[in-house]
């Protein structure tokens, strides 16, 4: 089981992520989404450590997805039976990977959620911070809580994302943004995850602390309270 997790966690290297974008298919963001992540950087750099906040709550959603869906269908749950979450500090890439074993997501769900604006939450919060008479006087934590800034905050601390995931009705895929733009190819490397998604951020230079397993399991004590699913910080040791 340890080592099923461990190639789960491995994490790819420069040269060969450099290599899956060029065999890649190559998409542009929607243009809300270029605001989105340029609004969340430019407003959001003092409280960058919230990034961790959305993740464990977007793979805590995807637990709760698939377990709905086994609800009906106990058949769901076989590909991985198994509902949690890891995080893993992985010095050797310089990056953080985030992993559940939730619902995953398909081709068109990765286009469809990490490349456009599908929920009002969302559109909100961008409305709202972009009328000042609308958040004068609001602290901006308060308006972070309320809304939730969601997956493009993942930027705030990574110049690179890549996001690893397997749905049970399709393949396994790797899609990967530097904010620009994004690419998605089928996994060279299989059906490793079975079911689920690793949110890997390759780290920029000055967010580097979030590679020290201190830092790390002190945000996930801080985040993780409202969270059903253990998650556990997997460490090479022990
Ligand atoms: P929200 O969580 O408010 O919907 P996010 O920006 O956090 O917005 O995430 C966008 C969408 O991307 C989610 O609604 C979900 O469909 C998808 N998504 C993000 N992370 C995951 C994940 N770990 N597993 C499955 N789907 C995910
Ligand atoms: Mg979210």
């Amino acid at each position: 089981k340890r080592e099923e997790e461990a190639i789960q966690l491995d994490g790819l290297n420069v040269a060969q992520l450099k290599e899956i974008r060029e065999k890649a298919e190559k998409f542009t963001f929607q243009t809300e989404v270029n605001r989105m992540m340029k609004l969340i950087i430019n407003s959001l750099y003092r409280n960058k450590e919230i990034f961790l906040r959305e993740l464990i709550s977007n793979a805590s959603d995807a637990i709760d997805k698939i377990r709905l869906l086994a609800l009906s269908n106990s058949k769901q749950l076989e590909s991985n039976p198994e509902l949690h979450i890891r995080i893993k500090a992985d010095k050797e890439n310089k990056a953080l990977h985030i992993m559940d074993s939730g619902i995953g997501m398909t081709h068109q769900d990765l286009i469809n959620n990490l490349g456009t604006i599908a929920k009002s939450g969302t559109a909100d919060f961008l409305a709202k911070m972009q009328d000042p008479s609308k958040s004068e006087g609001q602290d901006m934590n308060d308006m972070i809580g309320q809304f939730g800034v969601g997956f493009y905050s993942a930027f705030l601390v990574a110049d690179r994302v890549v996001v690893t995931t397997k749905h049970n009705d399709d393949k396994q895929y790797i899609w990967e943004s530097d904010a620009n733009s994004f690419s998605i190819t089928e996994d060279p490397r299989g059906d490793t995850l079975k079911r689920g998604s690793v949110i890997s951020l390759y780290l920029k230079e000055e967010a580097q602390d979030f590679l020290e397993e201190d830092t790390v399991r002190e945000l996930i004590r801080k985040y993780s309270q409202f969270i059903n699913f253990p998650i556990r910080m997997w460490s090479s040791k022990t």
